[in-house]
């Protein structure tokens, strides 16, 4: 089947591992095969804060991270919410398409309420998923790379494209989510491993950032380094990063360790992480931001020209 790809990130601060092994990896293996969308989704920065930080520089490096680890702007399609008017409007008509209550009930915004910085839960918040939907559907898009966290908010696409069809004929494709090798990596303090929770080993940090992050990890006192997801998490989770960066099983892992407790366990991990993200640092550092502006430029154009089509036709279909 022919698919396009749409995904994406809002630019709240660096990507990380877990983007990585959620995402980003598939979005690479993608754009050699089907048309490939990535959204930066500036916008959607204001749906927990309320003002959006340094925007400029955080779609910079969230750039430079897209570059770093092969995302290939001949291939893809790199755009921002905030230069594509169309696709924004497109929330209008999806907003009729669901219920306050759906809406209320997704576990996703429930979580991001739960870890937002505001004291009152925006509009916006409640909104998301919709404005996901547009994102999804203004390319038609078909195959979603995607963290597990985003699952709840993909099943609200998938219900604004089908009641569309219904109501109106045939204008979009319902869209299925494409799940990384690690649906949802933990963080180092076992909660979700998230750009603006403090938790995260991002792309772009130094070696030695890298290693005093890994270093605070919390695990426990046990000298016998064992794979326990259920009753040693933090160790389990060491063990995950560092076994996604060697493409071992973690088990394996421990058994190595052995007796060598939390010390070698970090150790181990740590240049596990680094000699995986030393290539792709280094990538990072022979792109700059002239560059990502021309890139952006020509993606929001693309993505624009893309936008206006299906907003012609969803307009068509509604009798508008
Ligand atoms: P923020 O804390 O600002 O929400 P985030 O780390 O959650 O940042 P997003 O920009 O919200 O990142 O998500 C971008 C993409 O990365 C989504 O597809 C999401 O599912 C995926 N993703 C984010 N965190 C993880 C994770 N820990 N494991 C796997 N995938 C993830
Ligand atoms: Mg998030």
């Amino acid at each position: 089947m022919a698919h396009t790809v749409l995904t994406g990130d809002r630019p709240t601060g660096p990507l990380h591992i877990g983007h990585y092994f959620g995402s980003l990896a598939n979005r690479v293996r993608l754009q050699d095969r089907y048309p490939t969308y990535v959204l930066v989704a500036d916008y959607q920065v204001i749906t927990d804060r309320d003002l959006p930080g340094e925007i400029q520089r955080n779609i910079t490096e969230l750039l430079l991270d897209y570059l770093a680890v092969g995302l290939d702007p001949a291939k893809v399609t790199i755009f921002q919410h905030s230069a594509v008017p169309e696709l924004n409007q497109l929330m209008l008509p999806f907003l009729s398409l669901v219920t306050v209550s759906e809406l209320s009930r997704n576990p996703t915004v429930k979580d991001e309420i739960a870890h937002s910085s505001q004291k009152a839960v925006s509009g916006l918040m409640f909104t998301y998923p919709v404005h996901q939907a547009a994102d999804i559907l203004f390319c038609k898009g078909t195959l979603v790379p995607v963290g597990k966290d985003q699952l709840p908010h993909l099943e609200v696409t998938r219900t604004i494209a089908r009641r569309f069809n219904e109501r109106y004929g045939r204008v979009f494709p319902v869209p299925e989510a494409m799940l990384g090798d690690r649906p949802l990596l933990q963080g180092l303090d076992g909660g979700k491993m998230s750009k603006s929770r403090g938790n995260a080993i991002t792309l772009s940090a130094t070696e030695d950032e890298t290693a005093a992050l890994i270093r605070k990890a919390r695990t426990d006192s046990e000298r016998l380094i064992t794979y326990d997801e259920e009753n040693r998490p933090q160790v389990a989770n060491l063990l995950m990063i560092a076994s996604l960066c060697l493409g071992r099983p973690p088990a394996e892992l421990a058994d190595e360790i052995g007796y060598g407790g939390a010390s070698a366990l970090k150790r181990l991990t740590t240049d596990a992480v680094n000699d995986f993200l030393r290539p792709i640092r280094k990538r990072r550092k022979e792109h700059d931001e002239a560059e990502v502006r021309e890139i952006l430029a020509e993606g929001n154009r693309r993505a624009r020209e893309r936008a206006v089509v299906t907003l012609d036709e969803v307009r068509a279909a509604m009798g508008f």
